[in-house]
């Protein structure tokens, strides 16, 4: 029997203590998707098993070995491997293509592969990915390329290479299929069972395997942009051109054809050189939209790995900053007291300010440990003094330094106060080291 205490293979747990990478990861995605005028969508975690067989390619890795796929009634489902087959699924099912051109979607959602788990493969893994539909023009290409850069650049990330390629169009890659179907077929003996499969239907494939022997074979292929047409070519021209322009660093590597089928093109990968890891691979899909029942509709984009972009954020020491600090305890001796911090925990909460009380009925002490491990900013204690009073002491976790407050609405303003006051000294920290590091 399965061990049920264990998370299945190749899926992780997040514990409260990294959450906070996550959190910032997706928040950063959604503001640099925003910069870029990309409007959020989120689709099914399960669809139509033919979405994906027609959508990413019957002879692709993903497709033939790579599914979690089961059965409902007469219905034959899959967990999404991947966005972009969903994306244009869900903008034909709603008539998007009506929207004004060009439409920009993204998206940041969980895709199942069934893969071999190891260091940034996982069977459950995250996605930001973001799709550009409508426009067949290279400075799209461009575009997309930069808002990839820009998210990299934005989480601190440094030094990645970016590779791209041109795959052609359906017209000149017929041509391409049959110089590389004529090389592997010679070499036929050395290839992966998978890749024999291959050589009739889709010999490009045989350049994305991962397989040692395969991949040494395939060194020697004929390639791609010998084969491309006059159009691909201009169109492939302009696109390095643009990037130039953006002062976008990039190399050509026509062995890069991507998982998927339904790329055309214009194809890229940004790869951590010092992890041999692709964060972010992407190109165009002209085809696909009409390949799915919908109209001629060129589009373009792109997913990275949320993992593979937390290892290298955690390998090359890259900040997480979140602003989620514990703000306000209350520590209380008696009922009358835990019914006093109840009352003004709920006022500071109104205000937005977050504030915790004792639920457990331990000792003063113990609860005054309790905030100083979660790393609460400021605690309140209340006692019988206090409530006769009125009054109590606002202390600072950090400092140890006290100011007197009243327990009732005032005590907000005096905690706002207090809360400008750490942050204003924060900022002048964070200058003075901004001018030692430069000076
Ligand atoms: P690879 O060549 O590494 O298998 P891929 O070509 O299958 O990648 P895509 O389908 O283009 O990858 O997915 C885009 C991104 O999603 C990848 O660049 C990677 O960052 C991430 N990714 C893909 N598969 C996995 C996985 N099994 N576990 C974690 N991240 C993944
Ligand atoms: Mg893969």
């Amino acid at each position: 029997m399965a061990n049920i205490l264990k998370a299945p293979r190749g899926t992780m747990d997040v514990l409260p203590d990294k959450i906070d990478k996550w959190t910032y990861i997706e928040y950063t995605a959604r503001e640099t998707a925003n910069l870029f005028g990309f409007k959020e969508i989120r689709f099914p975690t399960f669809e139509s098993i033919d979405l994906f067989r027609r959508g990413v390619g019957e002879t692709t890795d993903v497709v033939q070995k790579e599914m979690f796929t089961f059965t409902h009634g007469n219905s034959n489902f899959a967990l999404r491997p991947e966005g972009t087959a969903s994306t244009v699924r869900l903008v034909l099912s709603n008539g998007l293509y009506n929207d004004p051109m060009p439409l920009k979607l993204f998206y940041i959602t969980s895709c199942f592969r069934g893969e071999r788990p190891q260091a940034g493969r996982l069977r459950e893994f995250h996605q930001f990915g973001v799709e550009l539909f409508g426009t067949a023009e290279p400075s799209a290409d461009a575009e997309i390329i930069l808002l990839a850069k820009t998210m990299f650049n934005n989480l601190g990330i440094k030094g990645l290479r970016l590779e791209i390629n041109s795959i052609g169009c359906p017209n000149c890659r017929k041509d391409y299929q049959n110089a590389l179907r004529e090389y592997f077929t010679s070499k036929q003996d050395g290839l992966c069972d998978t890749c024999k499969s291959r050589l009739e239907r889709n010999p490009m494939r045989i350049l994305d395997c991962k397989s040692p022997e395969c991949q040494k074979i395939a060194e020697a292929a004929p390639k791609v942009t010998d084969y491309i047409c006059d159009d691909c070519r201009t169109h492939f021209e302009a696109v390095q051109n643009q990037l130039k322009n953006l002062n976008v660093d990039f190399i050509v590597n026509t062995s890069i054809v991507r998982g998927l089928d339904y790329y055309t093109r214009t194809v890229f990968e940004f790869i951590d050189e010092k992890r041999g890891l692709t964060l972010c691979g992407g190109g165009r899909y002209d085809g696909l939209v009409s390949q799915l029942g919908g109209p001629e509709l060129p589009a373009l984009g792109f997913a990275m790995g949320l993992e593979r972009l937390i290892m290298t954020m955690d390998e090359q020491g890259c900040s997480y900053e979140t602003e989620q600090n514990k703000t306000v305890y209350f520590a209380t001796i008696g009922d009358a007291a835990s019914k006093k911090a109840a009352e003004l925990a709920l006022k500071l909460r109104t205000e937005g300010i977050s504030a915790e009380y004792d639920l457990v009925g331990r000792s003063m002490k113990a609860q005054m440990k309790y905030a100083n491990r979660k790393g609460f900013a400021f605690t309140v204690a209340i006692g019988d003094n206090e409530l006769n009073s009125n009054t109590a002491e606002l202390k600072n976790m950090q400092t140890g330094e006290t100011i007197p407050v009243t327990l009732d609405d005032k005590i907000i303003e005096a905690i706002d106060n207090a809360i400008v006051k750490e942050t204003m000294k924060e900022l002048e920290e964070t200058i003075e080291k901004d001018k030692i590091f430069n000076s």
